[in-house]
C-alpha cells in the first residue's frame, strides 16, 4: 500500500502499525540493544535469543560432556542435511536438496564447476562463456575467473552492464548463466523464471546466488526451474557471524552432479576410510569436508523462527517497510541530494534500500553513531536493510528522523578514517 502523500505521516501512526503488525511477537525473539535502529540485517542478521542458550548447550553439554559422542548422539554429522531439510521449504526446495554447508564462495564454486561440467558432457560441450553481471558481488566473479582460468580449456567469464546485453549475452557460447538474484548494492530483483526460460531456451544452465534473497523474498526454485543455487544463512536468515552457507541442486541433477572438493564428507561411505573416491547418493555429495559444528548449530535457531510465520507475510511487511522508508525520506530529506538507487516497482526490489549521497560514507557513520545502522558500499551508496522479524515501522520512522537531523546540520565527519569492514 502506498501512502497517501496528503496525509502526512505520523510517528503515532507508526506506533499504531507496529501494534496491529501480525509479526510483532516475533520481534521479542530476537536480542537488539537498546537505542538501536538495526537496519543492516540484510549484512549479518541479528541474533535470536534462542541462540544463547543452544550455543551454552553446544559448547557445554555436546562438546563438553558428551565429547566425541556427539557425532552421532547430538546429530552432529547429520547437521548439513537437517539444516538444509529445514530451510528447503524457504527457497521451494525439496528434503533432500539442500545443505548448510562451507561458504557461499566455495558453494559458487562446486555449483559453478559442476554446470559446466554438465555442459561439457552434453551437447552443449562447445559451449565456453560464464554470463554474469559487472555489478555482481565481487566473490562471485572472483571465483568464475579463478574456476575458468584453472581449467584451462578456454572458459571466460563475460561481464555484462545492463539488462538488454544480459539477455543478447545468453547465446550458442553461453554454458552457464550464473546471476545474484537481489543485487547487494541496489537491491534489483531479477526475475528469476524469466532468465531462466531465457537460459533454457538458448541451451545454458542457470545458477542463482540467493545471498540477499533467502528469507528476504519468496522464493521457487522448481517453479522457475532454476539449476542450481548457493546462498548465505548469516544475513537474512540470522546465523550468526560466518555461519556455513547452502546449496541446492535439484534431483533432477542429482546423479550428474559432480564438482572437484570431493572430500571424504563427499563420499559414500566416508567411515569405510576407503582409498578410493565414490561420491555419495543424493545432496551428501555436495558436501567437502568437516563442518563448524559449534556455528553450524546455531543456524537452526534463525530457520526455527521462520516456521513461525511465512515467506509471503514476510514479504508484505517488507514491502510495506521499504515504501514506507522511501516516502519518509523522499518527503522529509529532500533537496539533500540523495539518490535512490533501489527499484520503486515491488516486483524489481528486495528487502533493502540504497541511496547514494556524495558523502555517503560519513553520512551512515554518523548514524550509525547515533544508533541507526546501516552500511556502506562503494560507490556512495548508503544501504539500508529491512527484516520484517525484527524491524518496525516506527524503527524506520526514528531512522529517517535521525537521517533528516544529520543532513540539516551538516552532522557529519568528512575526515574519518575508515575500518577494514563498511
Ligand atoms: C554476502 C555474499 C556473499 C558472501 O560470500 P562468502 O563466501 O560467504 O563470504 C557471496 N555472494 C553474494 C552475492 C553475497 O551477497
Amino acid at each position: 500500500m502506498r501512502l497517501d502523500c496528503s496525509t502526512p505521516v505520523t510517528r503515532d501512526a507508526c506506533v499504531a502499525r507496529d501494534e496491529r503488525d501480525p509479526l510483532r511477537a516475533l520481534r521479542d525473539c530476537f536480542e537488539l540493544p537498546p537505542g538501536v535502529v538495526y537496519l543492516d540485517g540484510n549484512s549479518l542478521g541479528a541474533r535470536p535469543r534462542a541462540t544463547l542458550q543452544r550455543a551454552q548447550d553446544v559448547v557445554a553439554r555436546e562438546w563438553g560432556n558428551d565429547l566425541i559422542k556427539s557425532w552421532n548422539s547430538a546429530g552432529w554429522f547429520d547437521l548439513p542435511k537437517r539444516l538444509g531439510n529445514r530451510l528447503a521449504p524457504l527457497i521451494g526446495a525439496l528434503d533432500g536438496e539442500v545443505v548448510v554447508t562451507d561458504t557461499t564462495s566455495l558453494n559458487l564454486f562446486k555449483a559453478l564447476a559442476a554446470a559446466l561440467r554438465l555442459q561439457a558432457n552434453g551437447p552443449g560441450a562447445a559451449r565456453r562463456t560464464i554470463v554474469t553481471e559487472r555489478s555482481n558481488f565481487p566473490t562471485d566473479i572472483y571465483m568464475a575467473e579463478g574456476l575458468a582460468q584453472w581449467l584451462e580449456r578456454g572458459y571466460r567469464v563475460r561481464l555484462v552492464d545492463s539488462a538488454e546485453e544480459l539477455f543478447g549475452a545468453i547465446d550458442a557460447d553461453c554454458a552457464v548463466l550464473m546471476l545474484t538474484h537481489v543485487n547487494y548494492r541496489t537491491g534489483y530483483q531479477h526475475d528469476m523464471a524469466q532468465l531462466t526460460r531465457h537460459a533454457h531456451a538458448h541451451g545454458a544452465l542457470a545458477l542463482w546466488d540467493l545471498a540477499h534473497s533467502a528469507g528476504a523474498v519468496p522464493l521457487d526454485l522448481h517453479a522457475a526451474q532454476a539449476d542450481f543455487a548457493v546462498g548465505c544463512t548469516y544475513k537474512y536468515l540470522n546465523g550468526g557471524p560466518g555461519a556455513p552457507a547452502f546449496i541446492w541442486v535439484p534431483q533432477r541433477h542429482q546423479e550428474r552432479f559432480a564438482h572437484p572438493l570431493t572430500g571424504w564428507w563427499s563420499h559414500a561411505r566416508p567411515f569405510a576410510m576407503a582409498p578410493g573416491f565414490a561420491p555419495a547418493d543424493g545432496i551428501g555429495r555436495a558436501l567437502c569436508g568437516t563442518q563448524p559444528v559449534v556455528s553450524l548449530a546455531l543456524v537452526e535457531c534463525g530457520l526455527e523462527l521462520f516456521e513461525q510465520t511465512s515467506m509471503a507475510a514476510v514479504r508484505e511487511k517488507s514491502l510495506a517497510l521499504t515504501d514506507l522508508f522511501i516516502d519518509l525520506v523522499e518527503s522529509t530529506c529532500a533537496g539533500h541530494r540523495l539518490g535512490l538507487v533501489t527499484p520503486r516497482e515491488h516486483a524489481r526490489r528486495g528487502s533493502h534500500v540504497s541511496f547514494t549521497h556524495p558523502h555517503g560514507y560519513a553520512v551512515m557513520q554518523a548514524l550509525i553513531e547515533r544508533g541507526v545502522i546501516g552500511d556502506y558500499r562503494e560507490p556512495e551508496i548508503m544501504r539500508f536493510g529491512f527484516t520484517p522479524l525484527y524491524t518496525g515501522y516506527a524503527d524506520v520512522w526514528d531512522a529517517v528522523a535521525i537521517l533528516r537531523d544529520i543532513l540539516e546540520r551538516g552532522a557529519y565527519d568528512l575526515a574519518l578514517e575508515r575500518g577494514a569492514v563498511t
